[in-house]
């Protein structure tokens, strides 16, 4: 089965944090936190105009100006996602340039801010030197993870820890994963491209069975078009499987709110990121800079199920010696039931 969604992150793990997912065939990507990403080429950075930030920390915002320079004069709208103090924290990036010439350059940004009840919006446009536009407010749903981005394919949470500060931590949910059966089409004689993936949108725009859509098929001498009812290509060609789960967690101190929300956010994922900058010897220090180590994140990747566990965000202070914060991340994450 090909997954939707494939995730690499940005940086080596002393690097600034940052994590890329591609939404495969969709020719679009997210980008959760906005670090250095030069390491980022400026097609793939096109491609992530849904960008998540965790909070405004240099180390996870100082990409925002690449990401806004390449975006530039491409006709883009840039969506920013992000805990309160967002729309300040863009503001005054946008204010440490001149403007005065890009009224022909097309980039409109669209800024969401989360509050405890209300979702403050702002959108600010290249052809108006980037004035802020306060939006309207939009009450922000109950509970926790709350979504912050729901799409026909996936719905992006967050979730907000305590890192002296509120830092978002988040996860992309797919609906459902839908495969569609290559063998089986080739069988029928009909060829793959891409009306397959009008019939994923179909599927995840929720249409009913009896639902009749026209198809260009290309052959190898001639192309076709061709109606089908969406309800027997579903009988004949596809399966429809649990959705991929993502989840991205960095820069939280461990206590016991937070983890709540944590091991809620990531329950089940399939690959969870977590940060992990300081070995256990030096929990206290973590504590005291509101982070975690790698034990707590190979405990919190345990006690939410996960898959697999991906750690990063090391402090400089252990260079050279990554090895030692993968190796007890990973063994805290694999002792089943020794520990709490
Ligand atoms: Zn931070
Ligand atoms: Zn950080």
């Amino acid at each position: 089965m090909n997954p939707s969604f494939s995730t690499y992150l940005v940086n080596p793990p002393f690097g600034d944090p940052g994590l890329y997912v591609e939404i495969r065939w969709a020719r679009r990507a997210l980008l959760f936190d906005l670090g250095d990403n030069a390491a980022l080429s400026p097609t793939r950075l096109l491609r992530a105009m849904d960008a998540f930030v965790s909070h405004t920390h240099m180390d996870h915002f100082i990409g925002f100006d690449r990401l806004l320079r390449i975006a530039l004069g491409r006709g883009k709208t840039l969506r920013l996602y992000g805990p309160p103090g967002l729309i300040a924290n863009i503001e005054g990036k946008l204010r440490g340039y001149t403007w005065n010439l890009v009224d022909g350059y097309p980039l409109t940004i669209e800024a969401r801010e989360f509050h405890p009840r209300q979702i403050r919006t702002a959108v600010y446009r290249a052809t108006e030197a980037f004035q802020p536009a306060e939006g309207p407010f939009e009450v922000r749903p109950e509970g926790e993870p709350f979504p912050v981005l729901v799409d026909p394919m996936f719905t992006v949470s967050a979730t907000s820890l305590n890192h002296r500060i509120p830092s978002f931590a988040y996860v992309l949910q797919e609906k459902f994963h839908v495969n569609i059966n290559k063998e089986r089409l080739h069988a029928a004689g009909l060829p793959v491209g891409s009306w397959l993936k009008e019939v994923k949108q179909h599927l995840w725009d929720g249409k009913p069975d009896d639902f009749r859509f026209t198809a260009t098929l290309y052959f190898e001498h001639r192309k076709e078009e061709r109606e089908f009812a969406l309800g027997e290509l579903k009988e004949s060609f596809v399966t429809i499987s649990r959705g991929q789960r993502i989840a991205y967690v960095v820069d939280a101190r461990y206590d016991k709110e937070n983890e709540a929300k944590i091991v809620a956010l990531a329950q089940g994922a399939d690959v969870f990121y977590c940060e992990a900058p300081y070995l256990d010897q030096d929990a206290d220090k973590a504590q005291e800079r509101y982070h975690l180590t790698a034990r707590q994140a190979g405990l919190l990747a345990r006690k939410a199920g996960v898959r697999e566990l991906v750690v990063f965000h090391f402090s400089p202070r252990y260079s050279g010696q990554d090895d030692l914060l993968y190796k007890e991340a990973q063994e805290e994450f694999a002792c089943i039931g020794e520990r709490g």
